[in-house]
């Protein structure tokens, strides 16, 4: 693999072209003083809507200011992430956020106003222009948390607390990512250094078991550690949300977190029940495991080790496109054709360059199209991040091609269908074409493994949030202990009676940063799951799942997600694309175990 010292090494096409938002910085420059222009005028609404035409000339100002401000803001935070030392393109960045905080303070007078408005009047305004029926669904999207808003003074009390309820998330952010100390481990050369996340992911995946348990133990220390501390953050996150729930009369925290999506909680307990009546093949999994580990007693730290050992496949960039594209075929020819443009029009950054941001991800820019992010390692797994972030990639592209720019945007709760799908994709297409035994049973491995994280881990700390919100709504205290039993318990349930346990499996839920964004996860394995029935359609050669899927890529956020989804034939209301999820899984760790 080719590494480059510097950016101005790596062949131009393998950089993406930033001039497709600005030929050069006097255009951004222009745009960024005629947003802040936009923004003032926009302040002189405050007070001043009174009738329908207002209230368009508003909303229709408002769209323009956000158009230009998102390039100005996209293009700096891109500029950023090609070299993140570079003080110039910083300094773009800080004046982008600069400019974000005008805009907001500009149009925060807004949703206040609205959501004071009867629906009387606000439908007569709609009535008598004729333009505001671009903006009605929207308008009435926002009405529908009117009656989650309180009082006028409340609101302002509230807003004055925002800070301080933000508290547990940022303080066990602060324990995270700044305070925390690792354990050591031993290096090669027999030196004890400190443990690193970095570190951690590779040794955890180590073939010497002695090495993947000293970095276990490493890894767990300050957690263990600091336990009453990470209890205490996670509690107080937990309570607030329960509070806020009460305060803006919703039934429960849960419902509060699934009214934006309007998903109701039956999907969420649908997801959870389906997937621990179909639990068995994971627990078959984890005993497999212990069988080609051939140990005694499995422990933790044996569930990320790769179960075949010792391949090691060198993809190159321009060989893993092609197959991308091969893999990809069965979406047919407009998919594949976006896929090329991607490449040939300089879409995506490819290379891992020093001061790079670090990670993959594809960010879609309305009225110009998306940029992907790589750090490309012509491997397997950057194979995998190819073909994910193309697929949110595509999935940004024909919806800004096909919605106006108010539905242009997708939420999260479908995204990762796009992506997955994918990914579903091309692992088939490997599986269909590797002859050499070893690499097809590295391959399956890859596929359950992935699953597994992405789909049951998912659902177990699913449940997690669920009891433990359902603990302090029932005014049960929340402490280590009630973590701790709560947390091994589902640990249990979930990954099967094979395993030993280590002192630290229990303290599982103090490190997972998600916790703080409550019932956030359950969308990996819905999406997760959708994107199983969805490709499994497509590759039987169903051509109406295939039409209805691209036209779910064109439809951005013009409905809700569920509803989206429903299109396609996949219907969450019900388990029955659980159900199928679990029957997948059931096949594969069966033929894996065959081979
Ligand atoms: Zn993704």
């Amino acid at each position: 693999m080719t590494t480059y010292t510097s950016r101005n090494e790596v062949p131009i096409n393998e950089k993406w072209n930033l001039e497709d938002i600005y030929p050069d910085l006097s255009k951004w420059e222009s745009d960024l003083k005629l947003v802040e222009n936009m923004a003032e005028k926009l302040k002189q609404f405050d007070g001043a809507i009174n009738d329908g035409k207002s209230l368009f000339q508003y909303l229709k100002q408002r769209e323009e200011l956000s158009y230009t401000f998102n390039h100005v803001y996209a293009y700096s935070m891109l500029k950023v992430d090609e070299d993140t030392r570079e003080a110039s393109s910083q300094s773009l960045l800080d004046r982008a956020k600069g400019l974000s905080v005008k805009v907001s303070a500009s149009t925060s007078f807004f949703m206040p106003y609205l959501l004071g408005l009867d629906k009387e009047t606000l439908s007569s305004y709609i009535a008598e222009e004729e333009g505001l029926k671009y903006f009605e669904e929207d308008l009435y999207e926002s009405f529908r948390y009117k009656t989650h808003v309180l009082t006028k003074d409340q609101e302002e009390v509230l807003s004055q607390l925002g800070e301080a309820l933000a508290a547990p998330s940022t303080t066990f952010g602060m324990i995270n990512n700044a305070d925390i100390k690792f354990g050591d481990v031993t290096t090669d050369n027999g030196e004890k250094v400190q443990l690193t996340r970095g570190m951690y992911s590779k040794l955890i995946e180590n073939e010497d078991r002695e090495k993947r348990r000293e970095a276990y133990k490493a890894y767990y220390k300050p957690y263990v550690e600091l336990k009453n501390s990470i209890a205490s953050t996670l509690s107080a996150a937990i309570k607030s949300n329960v509070t806020m729930a009460r305060i803006r009369k919703y039934p429960s925290a849960l419902e509060k977190a699934l009214f934006g999506d309007m998903v109701p909680k039956e999907v969420y307990e649908n997801l959870i029940k389906a997937t621990k009546e179909n639990i068995a093949p994971l627990h078959r999994y984890t005993e497999i495991r212990k069988e080609k580990l051939q140990v005694d007693e499995l422990r933790q730290y044996d569930m990320s080790v790769p179960l075949v050992q010792g391949v090691k496949q060198v993809i190159p960039y321009e060989e893993a496109y092609e197959t991308m594209i091969k893999a990809l075929a069965p979406l047919g020819d407009e998919y594949v054709s976006i896929l090329k443009e991607f490449k040939d029009a300089r879409y995506i950054d490819v290379r891992e360059t020093p001061g790079k941001r670090s990670g993959a991800y594809n960010l879609g820019i309305y009225g110009v199209h998306p940029f992907i992010l790589l750090n490309h390692q012509d491997d397997l797994d950057s194979l995998f991040t190819l073909a994910h972030e193309c697929g949110h990639g595509v999935h940004s592209k024909l919806s800004s091609q096909h919605q106006p720019q108010i539905t242009a945007r997708y939420s999260i709760f479908v995204a990762e269908v796009a992506s997955t799908v994918n990914e579903i994709l091309l692992i088939n297409y490997l599986l269909n074409t590797e002859k050499n035994l070893e690499v097809r049973k590295h391959l399956l491995n890859h596929f359950i493994d992935q699953f597994k994280g992405t789909f049951f881990t998912q659902v177990m700390f699913a449940e997690f949030e669920k009891i433990t919100h359902e603990l302090a709504e029932n005014g049960t205290p929340l402490n280590v202990e009630v973590f701790n039993q709560t947390y091994e318990q589902l640990f249990r349930e979930y990954n099967g009676e094979a395993f030993v346990f280590d002192e630290e499996v229990k303290f599982g839920w103090s490190r997972i940063p998600h916790f703080y964004r409550p019932f956030y996860v359950y969308k990996y394995a819905t999406g997760y799951a959708s994107a199983i029935q969805l490709a499994t359609k497509i590759l039987d050669g169903d051509s109406e799942t295939l039409q209805s899927y691209l036209n779910f890529l064109r439809s951005g956020s013009s409905d809700y997600p569920l509803e989206l989804l429903k299109k396609t034939g996949v219907d969450l209301t019900t388990p029955v694309p659980i159900q199928n999820a679990m029957k997948k899984f059931s096949e594969l760790v069966e033929e894996f175990a065959v081979l």
